[in-house]
């Protein structure tokens, strides 16, 4: 019987599988046309407060991709599928100039921040698709940051840690993202270049109910500043939280408290045209260049 059970779900496992790997072939080639007409594939931007001031001191960029049959996909499903492809070079590609050419036409001149894959570092790619996003755009080399996460450095350590040596000798700034939500130790601080800690969202959240998540947000923070480094907390989504991680010394916060995520305005009109949402209700006031 045990037998049976076991044979029964062998298959299932494996009808599940085709199913998964069906599913992924179809979003990756989905994703390769959207990439290919530069259609339905959207930045939208999502304010990082100071917390002195209150101000707005840069945006990071977030990708959007909307599927007219399917609604929005989050980029938590798209970005593994274009990682384990080619597509992640031309995805990495796409977002770096748009949100190059995107930041050179604020009026604010702001920085923005760009997310950069596991895949995409430690190939000598980076370096030179960075370089050409910065001149193709003409923004100024300290308005951009680059936003990676230990575990991809860790992943190829030597050559992730020159990619982002060369990025720095360009005046970019690299940030470390998710900070704490890797299997990192703290050694690797020694040896990985990097201006700025984000401190993920789940430790935040956590933390105003949680002493030991605050003793772990205050104690990032206070590392940050022992290093020189801004500490950005993430995923602020309420005044609790809020309070809290000013408290234990992040110097500039990012969540829906301060500021959703949305686009540009010319890209606003664009997509309450596909989607049928308002686009008031979905910019961010920024204009386009
Ligand atoms: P991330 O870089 O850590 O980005 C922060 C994520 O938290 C974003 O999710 C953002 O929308 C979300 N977020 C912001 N404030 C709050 C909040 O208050 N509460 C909660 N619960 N979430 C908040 P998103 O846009 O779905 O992106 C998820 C991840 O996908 C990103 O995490 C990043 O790792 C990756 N990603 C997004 N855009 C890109 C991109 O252009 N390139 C690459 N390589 N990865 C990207
Ligand atoms: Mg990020
Ligand atoms: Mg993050
Ligand atoms: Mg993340």
């Amino acid at each position: 019987a045990a037998k049976k059970a076991g044979k029964r779900c062998y298959r299932m496992f494996s009808e599940k599988m085709r199913i998964d790997m069906y599913e992924r072939l179809r979003l990756q080639e989905r994703l390769s046309s959207a990439l290919r007409d530069n259609r339905n594939i959207f930045l939208y931007y999502q304010p990082i407060i100071d917390v002195k001031t209150g101000r707005t001191m840069g945006r990071e960029a977030l990708i959007r991709w909307y599927q007219p049959d399917r609604g929005w996909v989050s980029p938590t499903d798209f970005i593994p599928v274009a990682e384990n492809s080619d597509l992640i070079d031309r995805l990495g590609e796409f977002v770096l100039t748009k949100a190059c050419c995107d930041a050179a036409g604020w009026d604010d001149g702001l920085p923005v921040a760009v997310n950069v894959s596991a895949a995409q570092l430690g190939r000598d790619t980076l370096t030179s698709m960075v370089r050409a996003a910065l001149a193709r755009s003409g923004l100024s080399h300290d308005r951009l940051e680059i936003e990676v996460t230990e575990t991809a450095v860790l992943n190829n350590e030597a050559g992730a840690i020159r990619d982002l040596l060369q990025i720095r000798d360009l005046g970019v700034r690299v940030a470390l993202d998710d900070f704490g939500t890797g299997s990192s130790s703290l050694t690797h601080l020694l040896s990985f270049p990097f201006d700025k800690i984000k401190i993920d969202g789940s430790f935040v959240q956590d933390a105003v109910q949680r002493k030991k998540a605050a003793a772990i947000v205050g104690a990032i923070a206070g590392l940050g500043a022992r290093l020189g480094v801004t500490t950005v907390a993430e995923g602020v989504e309420t005044r609790d939280q809020l309070r809290l991680v000013v408290r234990e010394g992040c110097r500039a916060i990012q969540g829906f408290h301060t500021g959703r995520p949305a686009p540009m305005e010319n890209d606003a009109h664009v997509i309450a045209a596909l989607t049928g949402e308002s686009p008031s209700w979905i910019t961010t006031g920024i204009k386009a260049p």
